[in-house]
């Protein structure tokens, strides 16, 4: 009998750690998958996903930047990856994709399960408003959070967001450059890319954070280090990556594809050791 293909797709794909990641689980649960790193360009995606198909594919991951792009291809989707207008997990269902976002779930079982944080009542600052940030928003406002501000560099994606989520008064758009007007939140995100360059700095006024703040950056490894350290040095006592998002939105998928939630605390652990090595997901 041949082994169930599965995929992430990403652009660069190299450092991901999704195929340790699900391959991990699968050991843990008995079950035999082949589960591949494929790098395809934006150009290439499409053709990419339908090769992959053809050759026996039937699930796959989507990472950067090719979430919107997928939710696009997908036949049907749940109504989670319609509120992000993204997806990150692919279901061969027939000859057609069904799509999934797993990412708003998985920061979500972070912060409440591993993280111990009650979100509910809790103003919210969603810093950027790209896929991932669409992603994790329509999750955030379902835990039960009392506002949230999303700022972006680009104000009009900020706006597209808030447009999205549909909760005039709840969900508000917030320009980077006068975030000190909106006062401090217990729970800051970051959800941008920006400290993925160089010699990369975070600068936000410090008035945004109280002594109950919490900082998050769903970025890990050397990218978190700018975000995290502003954090730090605004006075959060509270502040972590986005490993354990990695490792819960990737047990999300798992259940999706093989009907089971894998135990997670043994895979975070693991990749823990590792994370200054790691780069994307
Ligand atoms: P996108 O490319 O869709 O969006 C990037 C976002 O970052 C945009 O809001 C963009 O703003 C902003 N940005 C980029 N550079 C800068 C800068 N120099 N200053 C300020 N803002 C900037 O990426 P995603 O939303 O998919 O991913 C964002 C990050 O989250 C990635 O680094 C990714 O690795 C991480 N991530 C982690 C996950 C996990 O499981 N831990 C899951 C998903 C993502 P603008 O609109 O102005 O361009």
């Amino acid at each position: 009998m041949s082994v169930a293909r599965y995929a992430v797709f990403g652009h660069p794909i190299a450092h991901s750690q999704s195929p340790r990641i699900q391959a991990a689980f699968a050991k843990a649960q008995g079950i035999e998958i082949d589960y591949r790193a494929i790098d395809a360009t934006p150009q290439d995606f499409a053709a990419a996903l339908d090769a992959f198909a053809a050759d026996g594919g039937v699930g796959a991951n989507v990472t950067l930047p090719h979430k919107e792009a997928a939710f696009a291809l997908c036949a049907t989707t749940t109504s989670r990856a319609q509120r992000a207008g993204a997806v990150n997990t692919l279901l061969r269902k027939g000859e057609r994709w069904h799509g999934d976002n797993t990412d708003g779930i998985g920061l979500v079982r972070d912060l409440t399960g591993r993280n111990g944080l009650d979100l509910r009542g809790r103003r919210v600052l969603l810093l950027g408003a790209g896929g991932a940030a669409r992603g994790v928003a329509p999750a955030l406002l379902d835990a039960g959070i009392l506002e949230l501000v999303v700022a972006n560099r680009t104000p009009e994606r900020a706006d597209a967001l808030v447009d999205a989520m549909s909760e005039p008064g709840r969900v508000i758009s917030a320009y980077w450059d006068a975030l000190r007007e909106q006062g401090d939140f217990e729970l800051i995100i970051n959800a941008t890319s920006a400290g993925r360059g160089d010699g990369a700095v975070f600068s936000l006024p410090l008035s945004l954070v109280n002594s109950l703040t919490t900082a998050v950056d769903l970025n890990y490894g050397e990218a978190a280090i700018p975000f995290l350290a502003w954090a730090r040095a605004a006075g959060c006592r509270n502040e972590f990556d986005g490993l354990g998002m990695l490792v819960e939105q990737a047990a999300e998928s798992f259940q999706q594809w093989h009907g089971v939630r894998p135990e997670t605390d043994a895979v975070y652990a693991a990749l823990r050791e590792r994370a200054a090595t790691l780069v994307t997901a």
